[in-house]
């Protein structure tokens, strides 16, 4: 549209300029007739030709015709009030398109200027078919490009947004599919960087999901056995006082005495995964961490006096190295527990007579607590495994002990949660020593 209307104004303004151009120098032929009912045309007619096929209609000051070239019209004498006159008899001449009976035509009108008085009008009416048709003929030719283009336009767009949506499409096909049957395996879709980038990101996240699948699936499978362990021993201590009559009240007693101390495992177990879920539960919300600002050497103080209990009955000495107050922003409750658990082991897997050593110190912006003990230790192989969830480095003995596998697992998530981290170092007939390291302020 913006193109056309440039062409249009163009060969207008063309036309225009020549059409008035001519009809001025017209004008100045008729200025030298006078313009009554004498009206002299031939000065006029002189120099007619200029204007060729156009029709040449000359007025007098109140627009009555006094000289038309065209001979059927037969306006001679008669008034012709158009506009474009009424300008011109007003001074200023001016042109412009008009359509009669399907005929374009272009009209000027300039005034007859005589001794500075205007005394008429030239009016001339040029047959402008020829610039309508080329402005059709760009016309036709625009829109046929207009719309060529648009067709390619909407087809090759069609074309790329299927080719780059095929692969997206596939991928979400894939993925519908794998939650319709839950089933994860990786998707195998080569498209665009990003599409690739998409495939990659999901399938890191399937081999996560798998993982966590994995862990969860083996977490299960542990606790049964260990909450198993516990009560098939109750259940056969059951059925042999049921079966057995004639069973004597101090046989009773030893079995009830049995029993019990199954029944105390089952609940060590029981708070042990309770805290653990817990730890988890902070871990994905951590609204369920209750910060709070304290002296840590006064929490160690508390924890090793609460303990002392038990090494005492081993003849185990606690040796404490609390020199300085150590504030730190921490969850009071949970790193209670990760000492504990870590003096509560020491204490566990060392020997009669043995001694457990404990320091607090602070290091630049971290807190450092160290356990050691001249225990039993383990194997330097043992040293990363046995943070994870049941595992024990000798089940037998760990019966003996009382352990559940589960104590350091909830001492490595409450560390975790304080963005610490934990260290061991351990040798075997020697000791362990543990290092919990965590940021005085979190982040
Ligand atoms: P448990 O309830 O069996 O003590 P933990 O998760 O607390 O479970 O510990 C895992 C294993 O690490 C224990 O079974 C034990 O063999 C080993 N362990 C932990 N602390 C010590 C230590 N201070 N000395 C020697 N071995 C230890």
């Amino acid at each position: 549209m913006y193109v056309l209307k440039i062409v249009e104004d163009y060969s207008f303004n063309d036309k225009r300029v020549d059409l008035l151009t001519k009809a001025n120098i017209l004008a100045n032929f008729a200025a030298e007739s006078s313009f009554d009912d004498n009206f002299n045309a031939l000065p006029l007619k002189r120099s007619i030709e200029i204007v060729g096929d156009a029709r040449v209609i000359c007025l007098d000051r109140d627009t009555k015709v006094l000289f038309d070239t065209s001979e059927t019209a037969d306006l001679i004498g008669k008034s012709m009030p158009v506009g474009l006159v009424a300008n011109a008899l007003e001074g200023t001449e001016n042109a412009e398109i008009s359509n009669e009976n399907g005929k374009t035509y272009i009209n000027a009108a300039v005034p007859v200027i005589k001794t500075g008085r205007t005394v008429g009008v030239i009016y001339i009416q040029s047959p402008a078919d020829d610039m309508a048709e080329y402005i059709n003929h760009i016309k036709h030719n625009l829109y046929m490009i207009s719309v060529i283009v648009i067709a390619l336009v909407l087809v090759l767009s069609l074309a790329f947004s299927n080719i780059m949506t095929a692969p997206l499409s596939n991928i979400t096909a894939k993925i519908s599919d794998m939650s319709a049957n839950d089933i994860r395996k990786p998707i195998d879709i080569k498209g665009t960087s990003e599409v690739n980038e998409l495939v990659a990101a999901f399938n890191s996240m399937v081999e996560k999901i798998d993982l966590v699948e994995e862990k969860r699936q083996e977490f299960v499978s542990n606790a049964s056995h260990e909450l198993k362990t516990p009560l098939s021993s109750i259940k056969l201590i059951c059925d042999s006082i049921l079966q057995n009559p004639d069973v004597s009240p101090e046989m009773v007693n030893e079995f009830l005495n049995d029993m019990n101390e199954e029944v105390d495992r089952l609940t060590r177990i029981t708070d042990k995964l309770l805290n653990l879920t817990k730890m988890d539960a902070a871990a994905e919300e951590t609204e369920m961490i209750n910060f709070s600002v304290i002296n840590l050497r006064n929490l160690i103080k508390n924890i090793v006096k609460a303990l002392k209990p038990l090494a005492r009955q081993k003849h185990i000495k606690i040796e404490t190295h609390l020199l300085e107050d150590v504030y730190a922003r921490v969850d009071a409750d949970k790193i209670w527990e990760a000492v504990y658990n870590i003096i509560d082991n020491s204490i566990k897997y060392t020997a009669q007579g043995g001694w457990v050593y404990v320091e607090l110190y602070r290091d630049k912006r971290e807190a450092v607590i160290t356990v050691g003990d001249n225990g039993i230790g383990m194997e330097a192989e043992e040293t990363e495994k046995i943070f994870d969830r049941f595992y024990r480095v000798d089940k037998a003995r760990a019966r003996e002990t009382g352990g559940t596998g589960l104590g350091l697992s909830i001492v490595r998530s409450a560390v975790e949660l304080h963005k610490g981290k934990i260290e061991v170092e351990s040798r075997e007939e020697v000791g362990s020593l543990f290092r919990i390291i965590i940021p005085t302020v979190v982040q």
